[in-house]
């Protein structure tokens, strides 16, 4: 027997383990749960209690090498968008559920008393309810002066809240992650992700005007994906002084198409995308180009290796750098256009687990 529960998931949970307890033939029930539940659900405070020690999870690296306690919380969950490639999409369908506000904080208190000395906001987006979040951060730099946050917000939402940017360095944001996904404006048109090459530019040079990092994530290797295109995302974070910002992971990431995709309403994937392959979870695809399959499992190989050894991001980077130009036919750079490998550690602080968007 197997149960799958998607979105609102705790009533399906509770009713799963009710009829567990009680029912006598509980493994041949099939499952009585709705498999992907919207339900509006008063929400609790997460009892963390029986969870392993936060120090035994992901924690946050700053500039400096020291590392910090790093607690999770959300105050947000599903998200008002529908980008074709996100897997949130066909569980949400463009809904999202505000988590009351003294709910957080409490949860955040506790965290706080378990050791958290930095709180990661998981929401799908922290500005879906920016009338609901800013409060949210000026309550928690009032309560906590010392406390440093991170959160999830997208390119879109960044541009039209740009004024939002420093009352979230104010209240000890330490980074922002955002899904840029492409520079290429045709490959965003196609994931149906609301902004542009330009709003990106545009967001970098806010962020870096009011000092605060802006942690872009990728998805490198999709259909629409060419040797050229892929060293020219590459020539781009070089040129504008994003290595460090970017996860190694980042560079290797391959489109992801999960069941009840958008991404299907496009042809390219109709043509494309093989039967879901239930231990995927997801449908497989492969490039019309097999060179460009290849220099993706040839970075997922070089991001693997890194971590492994412990490389620096740049020393990922300029390895990642050479195998694409290779690939592409491309020269390799001279000594003096080439990073150095032995750059300095990162100046970014980073959370030790990365995110998948
Ligand atoms: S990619 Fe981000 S903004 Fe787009 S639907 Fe998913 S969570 Fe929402």
């Amino acid at each position: 027997m197997q149960t799958i529960l998607g979105g609102e998931f705790e009533a399906g949970l509770a009713s799963l383990a009710n009829r567990l307890a009680t029912h006598p033939n509980k493994h041949a029930d099939p499952q009585s749960e709705p498999l992907i539940s919207l339900a509006r659900l008063n929400f609790q405070i997460p009892d963390r209690q029986d969870l392993p020690p936060l120090d035994r999870y992901a924690s946050l690296r700053l500039p400096d090498g020291t590392s910090r306690i790093a607690g999770y919380t959300e105050s947000s969950r599903g998200c008002k968008h529908l980008c074709r490639h996100c897997p949130i999409v066909p569980v949400y369908n463009g809904a999202f559920r505000i988590v009351a506000k003294e709910i957080v904080l409490e949860d955040i208190r506790r965290q706080i008393k378990a050791g958290a000395q930095h709180i990661t906001f998981g929401d799908p987006d922290f500005f879906n309810g920016v009338g609901h979040a800013i409060p949210l951060i000026e309550s928690l730099r009032k309560e906590f002066p010392h406390l440093t946050y991170d959160a999830t917000i997208k390119i879109e939402h960044l541009r039209k809240h740009e004024n939002q940017i420093a009352k979230l360095r104010d209240t000890n944001c330490l980074f922002i992650t955002s899904a840029v996904e492409s520079i290429d404006d045709a490959v965003l048109e196609n994931l149906a992700k609301n902004h542009t090459r330009k709003d990106f530019e545009h967001v970098l040079r806010a962020f870096r005007a009011q000092n605060l990092p802006l942690q872009p994530t990728f998805v490198p290797f999709s259909p629409w994906t060419t040797l050229d295109s892929y060293n020219d995302l590459l020539d781009f974070l070089a040129a504008n002084d994003l290595i460090e910002n970017v996860a190694p992971i980042q560079l290797a990431i391959r489109l992801l198409i999960p069941a009840g995709s958008r991404l299907f309403d496009l042809p390219d994937i109709q043509n494309l995308a093989g039967p879901f392959d239930e231990k995927a979870l997801a449908h497989p695809w492969q490039h019309p180009d097999p060179s460009v399959d290849k220099l993706c499992e040839a970075v997922q190989q070089i991001v693997h290796t890194g971590e492994k050894l412990n490389r620096t991001r740049h020393q990922i980077f300029a390895r990642i750098q050479e195998a694409a130009r290779r690939a592409a036919g491309l020269d390799q750079l001279t000594k003096s256009e080439a990073l150095p490998l032995l750059a300095a550690r990162a100046t970014i602080p980073y959370v030790t687990e990365p995110w998948y968007c």
